[in-house]
């Protein structure tokens, strides 16, 4: 496993923003996430050591831009190179999560065709508005591994009918002191979905505040996945 953050920064974009773990680190360090910066890590694909070899070893997944979204307008100048990167490197399997997934048609290559086979894009949602809005436009796009975040999950959801080729759904809660609770039967209805239409199912985290049988629990930011795999539901 391996990240690459080719830029830094990120605007609030939808509810889900509300806690973003990027956003309440920059603002403990005095950064303006706001501001949109390219990294010293531009090239990490790419690069290689004396023996002319990659740094990044042959087979490994790379996180791709998960200190920022890879689709921010603010980064459109950059993205091509991006996307040569990940064309050179087709040994390594990408994955990227955005919550701009209208803007995806606007943002690949050329030559993207029906999806480059080493990519997975995974569309987040948090409410059904952004369920109904950002899933029916994901579902008619032509990428070749489709994953649904549904994470932080903020109310119950129904996303049944946009999951034909969807290879995984993952579910968690939110992180914070005044995080929005997750409740448990929304995360069971989800998993309900995806056995109904046979697509793999992540319980990834519980909420901060999270509710089973009518009882609400406070739980310790260092728990939250512990937590989730306790509950031995992935599918
Ligand atoms: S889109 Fe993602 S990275 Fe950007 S502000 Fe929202 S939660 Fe944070």
């Amino acid at each position: 496993m391996a990240m690459w953050n080719p830029w830094r920064g990120c605007h609030k974009y939808s509810e889900g923003c509300k806690f973003c773990y990027i956003h309440k680190g920059d603002h403990k360090r005095g950064v303006d996430t706001n501001n949109i910066l390219k990294t010293d890590k531009f090239t990490t694909p790419i690069e290689k050591n004396k023996k002319d070899e990659y740094k990044i070893k042959s087979g490994q997944v790379v996180y791709l831009c998960f200190s920022s979204d890879l689709l921010l307008a603010d980064a459109d100048a950059w993205r091509t190179d991006c996307w040569q990167m990940i064309k050179e490197r087709f040994d390594l399997h990408f994955i990227f999560l955005t919550k701009r997934i209208e803007r995806f048609i606007d943002c690949i290559p050329d030559d993207w065709g029906t999806g480059y086979e080493n990519v997975t894009v995974g569309c987040t949602i948090e409410n059904q508005n952004m369920a109904d809005f950002r899933l029916s436009i994901f579902s008619k796009l032509p990428i070749k591994h489709k994953n649904v975040i549904c994470q932080p999950l903020i109310e119950q959801v129904s996303i049944e009918k946009y999951l034909d080729d969807v290879e995984l759904v993952v579910v968690g809660g939110e992180s914070d002191f005044n995080a929005r609770p997750l409740n448990y039967d929304w995360v069971l209805s989800l998993r309900q979905q995806c056995i109904n239409t046979d697509t793999h199912f992540e319980f990834r985290q519980c909420g901060t505040h999270f509710i089973k049988d009518g009882k609400t629990y406070t739980i310790n930011v260092r728990q939250l996945c512990s937590q989730a795999k306790k509950a031995d539901i992935n599918y």
